[in-house]
């Protein structure tokens, strides 16, 4: 029997039972006075802003704890009036794709809740959504007028409010009512459809449709993808195995065996993909981090597909011709014993679309899986003041930022170059050498891997903006502690095991985050910046004598005097005389600083009596204001966030409003001594639009921004602008 066929008999007794759980529960009898319900119903609404799923609500969106909520009270009207009275949602357009179609549920002879609690099963709204053998159910079928109405109702509202609408309605003996419309939520396939759609069909205007997209959601509308495989074919690129496409993408990386070592690589700045025999529960917190996920067995339902779609990452399963050795950490491609096995740390590209597995890192480009996303894009960038750069340290993915829309390189972390086997070993050699003469062999070996890496970032970015960091990196996070590395290390510099590991203990540093790094190193180790600065300007030299403009910018990390800027000022000076001792048009070089300290902040003046841009390090700017440090803060953040509701934001996703202000003192400073002085923002919180929204407030030229945030920057910069501007 349905609920609503029950008999009066049996309501009564509800009624009566639920009467009694009311007085037991809350220990007073339920108030028969009309006024004491609606006066306790209102304050079961305004308590409702306190309970803890709204707190969480308002934590994941970011809304205020201070808005508080309203009550409306209306007219009751009754859907459970018999046959031709029942309730129902509407939506002006599908919620999932952006169609132009109403889309929706109906129930007969029920009020709204039972819509939303699911007693019944509700049928379509419209005829053409009837499901098999519910032909004639749907409200369009069984109450025509009300439909039309509702239909009418359905598009004025949107017209009135220039947006799409989720509606509540009652019809009671066959007149329909409007209970309640809102903006409805969509999925961000369908925000960029209808806000395009909308332009076309002359209810928005351009900048009203940017307005309406939510900037973050742009990260899932966006898929890498390999080149096709003809063009792969052509070049010479087959795939080393192939098996199941379990989730689309494409991604690149090193091969990681454990999901621990994958969090420790990323944690390192790595691109990782995690390789398993296949995933279970266990391995979550290594797929979360990886790049992509590869297994041996499993089917397109296994764990690792399922989660890996969950996650959005790129996934391939089921590639029977895997061969993992977990003890040697090597994994073999295809059956043949004599095959080469590949390593721990080797380059791997999976195709998650096509199922398809290769060697190396190929180049990845950006695909919309929306056709409309260009289109918004497009006028995202015509819009937008500052520009927006990439985050990007090998020539892979410079090329990959250009299809994501880079505008240039905003920061190229050189010490992530490092990290390949090979140049790792000379690294490590170059910091442990004891003689100045071996610290150059080695230091050379290093200068040459980067000066060809910057030749191909210059090429690819083709005359836009490079901006190339010095070295920045707590030196003993280079330093092996196995005894195998040292003895190698030993061998090579020709000196006992001992040596070599009083030396490596030598770099240990008790607070590595503000210990020998960054410029410091760079001014205390002999030739180590003079080698990149060589490598950079050679790179430089290389490219503009082929035809290839080059616009570099030298970036100097965690400064904090400005003696050291003019140190180094002079060093690249000395290079870049003997490196272009005749000018070219084709080459220009600026200096900045990285202001990530507030001793910087406050000699911003001096600072840039040097330089000819601050690029401001939030990561660091927010780890030294706050005396925060950035990789403990997950100890007690959340915490403060959730429990003691002690902060609102997280302060290394969003720019704290204090830290913006020692920004706005530097750039004031800065300005001062230097009217043409560029400022940007680089760091994790590029690719925040709440903190977008602060760098435009603050006039900043740029924000550089991880990879896969580029899409979700230059919209977020076009919305800051425009919000800025309308006040
Ligand atoms: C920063 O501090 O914001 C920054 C970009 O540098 P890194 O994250 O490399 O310290
Ligand atoms: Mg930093």
């Amino acid at each position: 029997m349905l609920d609503s066929e029950l008999p009066v008999t049996a309501l009564e007794e509800l009624v009566a039972s639920y009467l009694t759980t009311i007085d037991q529960a809350s220990g007073a009898p339920f108030p028969r006075d009309v006024h004491a319900q609606l006066w306790d119903a209102m304050g079961a609404v305004f308590a409702s802003w306190d309970n803890s799923r709204a707190l969480r609500y308002r934590r994941m969106q970011g809304i205020d704890d201070g808005m508080g909520t309203a009550c409306t009270v209306q007219a009751m009207v009754f859907g459970n009036t018999g046959p031709r009275s029942g309730s129902g949602v509407a939506f002006t357009r599908n919620p999932s794709s952006g169609d132009k179609t109403l889309y929706g549920e109906f129930l007969p002879n029920a009020q709204g809740e039972d819509v939303v609690s699911g007693i019944r099963t509700p049928v379509a709204l419209t005829a053409d959504a009837e499901a098999p053998g519910k032909e004639g159910s749907s409200l369009e079928s069984s109450m025509p007028e009300a439909f039309e109405a509702i239909s009418e109702y359905c598009a004025s509202l949107e017209s009135h409010f220039g947006d799409m609408q989720d509606i509540e309605f009652t019809v009671e003996d066959g007149r329909p009512y409007l209970l309640q419309t809102r903006t409805a939520k969509r999925t961000a396939h369908a925000a960029v459809r209808v806000a395009v759609d909308m332009v076309s069909e002359g209810v928005l205007s351009k900048k009203q449709a940017l307005l309406r997209v939510d900037a973050r959601s742009l990260e899932q509308l966006l898929q890498a993808r390999l080149p096709a495989a003809s063009e792969l074919t052509t070049r010479g690129i087959e795939p080393l195995a192939i098996g199941l496409p379990a989730s689309p993408g494409a991604a690149s990386g090193r091969i990681v065996f454990d999901p621990d070592d994958a969090v420790r690589w990323v944690a390192e700045g790595q691109d990782v993909i995690l390789v398993r025999q296949e995933t279970s529960a266990d391995d979550i917190h290594g797929m979360k981090v990886a790049k992509g996920v590869l297994t041996a067995t499993g089917g397109m339902t296994s764990h690792a597909a399922v989660v890996a779609r969950g996650l959005g990452k790129c996934c391939v399963v089921g590639c029977g011709q895997l061969r993992i050795d977990p003890r040697a950490r090597t994994v073999r491609l295809d059956d043949s014993p004599s095959s080469e096995p590949l390593h721990e740390g080797d380059l791997l590209t999976l195709d998650g679309s096509r199922g398809k597995v290769y060697t190396g890192a190929l180049d990845v480009v950006a695909s919309p899986t929306v056709d409309e996303l260009r289109e918004l894009m497009a006028w995202a960038d015509q819009i937008r003041r500052m520009r927006v750069y990439a985050e990007a340290d090998t020539p892979q993915t410079a090329r990959a930022a250009l299809s994501y829309g880079a505008e240039g390189v905003g920061l190229c972390r050189t010490e992530r170059m490092f990290f390949a086997q090979d140049r790792l070993f000379a690294m490590r050699c170059a910091l442990i050498a004891t003689e100045d003469e071996q610290r150059a062999h080695w230091l050379s070996d290093l200068e040459r891997a980067q000066q060809d890496d910057f030749i191909e970032i210059f090429g690819a970015m083709d005359g836009r903006p490079v901006t190339i960091r010095l070295l920045d990196r707590a030196l003993e996070e280079f330093l092996p502690q196995d005894e195998e590395s040292l003895r190698a290390i030993a061998n090579a510099l020709e000196l006992e095991l001992e040596e070599v590991t009083e030396a490596a203990e030598r770099h240990r540093e008790s607070n590595p985050a503000f210990g020998h790094r960054g410029v410091r190193a760079g001014l205390t180790i002999p030739g180590l910046y003079d080698m990149q600065l060589r490598a950079m300007l050679l790179a430089a030299r290389h490219c503009a004598d082929r035809g290839v403009p080059v616009e570099l910018e030298v970036l100097i990390p965690m400064v904090a005097f400005a003696s050291e800027v003019e140190r180094l000022c002079a060093v690249l000076n000395a290079v870049h005389e003997r490196v272009f001792p005749e000018p070219t048009s084709l080459f220009s070089c600026r200096v900045g600083a990285m202001i990530e300290l507030p001793r910087a902040c406050l000699i911003a003046g001096a600072l840039a009596r040097h330089t000819h841009f601050f690029s401001f390090g939030g990561n660091d700017l927010t780890q030294t204001t706050l005396g925060m440090s950035r990789a403990d803060a997950s100890r007690f953040l959340p915490i403060y966030l959730s429990d003691l509701r002690m902060v609102a934001r997280d302060p290394f996703t969003h720019l704290d409003e204090r830290v913006a202000e020692l920004m706005a003192m530097a750039l004031k400073r800065g300005k001062a001594v230097r009217p043409d002085l560029l400022a940007g923002l680089c760091g994790d919180q590029g690719g925040s639009p709440a903190s977008i929204e602060i760098c435009e407030r603050l006039g900043l030229d740029f924000i550089s921004t991880p990879l896969s945030q580029l899409p979700v920057a230059r919209l977020a910069a076009a919305q800051a602008c425009l919000r800025q501007k309308g006040g």
